[in-house]
C-alpha cells in the first residue's frame, strides 16, 4: 500500500516533518518513506492511499491498561464516597473484578479496543484480573486483541487477597498463557507476568511467582507505591520499604513494570535506575484517586525509564499527554513544570522502547524503512507555524483525539475515514450494556 499526499511526523530521532511525502507498506512493515513523487514512481502497481494532507504518524502506545474496568463507567458505588486509595480498591475495584465472568472479559476488552482503533493508539499493553474467571482469561482478551487487529502485550494479575487457590491460579494463568506464545507465538500478541501490588502478595507468593522464571526472561508488571498504604504494608511484612522488597524478591529488571511509584524514596529510584525497570506514569488515574503527583521528572533525570500509561482510562493517549502537562504544574503551583518535551520523551521516545521490549522484531511508534506499520491519519489544520520543535505543544493544545481518521496496524487497515472496518461497534456496544447491567447486580448483590 502506498499512502500519498501526506505530511508524515516521523518521531525518529531527530523528529521529521516532511511535507508531501509518501509511505510505501508491505505486509506489516513500512518500507519505504519519501516525496509522494518519487514513491510513486516507484511503486507504480501499489494501491494508493491518498492521505489528503493528512498528518500521518506513527499510533499512540499506551504502557499501562486495564481493559477489565471498562464495565465500571457510570457504574455507581453504594454508600459514601470512598475516603481515599485503598478504599476505592476494596469497594470499587475488588469487587467489580470479582463480578466479571469470562464472556464480561471478552466485551471489556473488546470496547476498549473499540476506542483504542477510534483514537490511534495501536499498542497496549494491559494488566488484567478476573478473580471468578481466570483460567483462560488471557485467551479471551488476546482473542479480542486479534479481532480488533491491534497489538498488546497480556498478563494477569497475582494476588493473595482472594485466598490461596486463586493466587495459584493466577500464576498458573501466567505460565500457561507465556508458554502458549513460545511455542504459537502471534507477531501482535506478547506477554509478561503480572502481579498486583506489593500490598496485596506475601513473600510465599513473590517467591513462588520469581521461581516460575527470570524477571529477565519475561519480566514482571506490577503497581508499586500507588499509595503510602503500599509502603506501609511493605514495612509491616519485613522491615524493607516497597521497592526494596521487589528487588529482593528479584522481581525488577530490563523487562519488569512498576506502574505509578508515586511514593518512592530516593534510594528506591536509585534501585529502580541500576536495575533497568521501567516506570508507568498515569497522572488520570493518580488525579482520580488521589494519590499525589509521582516525581517523574526526577526519575527521567536520574536516568529512570518512565512510560506514559492510561490505568483503564479512555484510549486516548493525547488526554493522558495533557493530564500530564497540566497535573504536574497544578500539583507544584511551578508552571516551568513538566514541559511538553518532557511529556512527549514519556509518551513517544520512552513508551517505543518498552514496546520494543515485548514486539523486537520490528521498530515501534516510528515512521521508518523496516518499521512495524502501525499508522494513523490526523485531520489537524494548524493556525499557526507547527515544526519538528513545537510538536508536542501543538498536540497538548490543538490535538483532539476524534481528529484520528484513519487508523493502520501491523500494515493492515483497521479505521478508514473514522469507519471501522472489522469491529462491529453497534453489536459489540449494544452486548456490552446487556453484561454490564448483570455485572452491576452481581457487583451491588
Ligand atoms: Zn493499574
Amino acid at each position: 500500500m502506498l499512502i500519498t499526499n501526506a505530511t508524515l511526523i516521523t518521531w525518529g530521532v531527530p523528529n521529521q516533518i516532511l511535507e508531501n511525502h509518501a509511505l510505501y507498506i508491505e505486509g506489516d512493515r513500512i518500507v519505504a518513506l519519501g516525496p509522494s513523487s518519487e514513491l510513486q514512481a516507484k511503486y507504480p502497481q501499489a494501491e494508493v492511499l491518498d492521505a489528503r494532507g493528512q498528518y500521518v504518524m506513527p499510533g499512540n502506545i499506551c504502557a499501562h491498561t486495564h481493559f477489565y474496568g471498562a464495565f465500571a463507567r457510570g457504574m455507581a458505588i453504594p454508600g459514601d464516597a470512598p475516603k481515599d486509595f485503598p478504599e476505592i480498591l476494596e469497594r470499587l475495584w475488588w469487587r467489580l473484578d470479582k463480578a466479571l465472568t469470562l464472556e464480561d472479559v471478552r466485551y471489556s476488552a473488546l470496547v476498549c479496543l473499540i476506542d483504542a482503533v477510534k483514537h490511534g493508539t495501536t499498542t497496549l499493553i494491559d494488566h488484567h484480573a478476573s478473580p471468578n474467571a481466570i483460567e483462560g482469561s488471557l485467551d479471551v482478551i488476546a482473542e479480542a486483541v486479534q479481532q480488533a487487529g491491534l497489538r498488546a502485550c497480556l498478563c494477569y494479575e497475582v494476588t493473595d487477597r482472594d485466598g490461596d487457590e486463586k493466587a495459584k491460579a493466577g500464576i498458573a494463568e501466567n505460565l500457561r498463557f507465556l508458554k502458549s506464545q513460545i511455542s504459537n507465538p502471534h507477531s501482535q500478541i506478547a506477554a509478561t507476568f503480572g502481579l498486583h501490588a506489593s500490598l496485596t502478595l506475601s513473600d510465599a507468593t513473590l517467591e513462588a511467582c520469581r521461581a516460575t522464571h527470570d524477571a529477565n526472561d519475561y519480566g514482571f508488571h506490577i503497581h508499586a507505591a500507588e499509595h503510602e498504604a503500599d509502603q506501609y504494608d511493605s514495612l509491616k511484612k519485613g522491615g524493607t520499604r516497597v521497592i526494596d522488597r521487589l528487588h529482593k524478591f528479584g522481581i525488577l529488571g530490563e523487562r519488569s513494570i512498576v506502574a505509578h511509584a508515586v511514593h518512592i524514596d530516593h534510594r528506591e529510584a536509585e534501585l529502580l535506575g541500576e536495575t533497568g525497570t521501567w516506570v508507568t506514569h498515569q497522572p488520570r488515574s493518580n488525579m482520580n484517586n488521589a494519590v499525589g503527583a509521582a516525581e517523574v521528572e526526577g526519575l527521567l533525570r536520574m536516568g529512570v525509564k518512565v512510560g506514559l500509561g492510561n490505568d483503564g482510562f479512555s484510549n486516548s493517549m493525547w488526554d493522558e499527554w495533557k493530564a500530564a502537562y497540566l497535573s504536574h504544574k497544578a500539583a507544584r503551583r511551578d508552571p516551568r513544570r513538566m514541559s511538553g518535551a518532557t511529556v512527549a520523551e514519556m509518551a513517544v521516545t520512552n513508551n517505543a522502547a518498552l514496546a520494543g521490549v515485548f514486539f523486537p522484531q520490528a521498530p515501534i511508534g516510528v515512521l521508518a524503512p523496516g518499521a512495524f506499520a502501525d499508522i494513523i491519519f490526523v485531520y489537524y489544520r494548524p493556525t499557526t507555524p507547527l515544526t519538528a520543535d513545537n510538536l508536542p505543544w501543538h498536540i497538548l493544545f490543538g490535538f483532539e483525539n476524534s481528529m484520528v481518521t484513519t487508523t493502520i496496524c501491523a500494515g493492515k487497515m483497521l479505521m478508514k475515514d473514522r469507519q471501522l472496518l472489522f469491529l462491529d461497534e453497534v453489536e459489540i456496544t449494544a452486548r456490552s450494556r446487556e453484561l454490564a447491567k448483570r455485572v452491576w447486580a452481581r457487583f451491588q448483590a
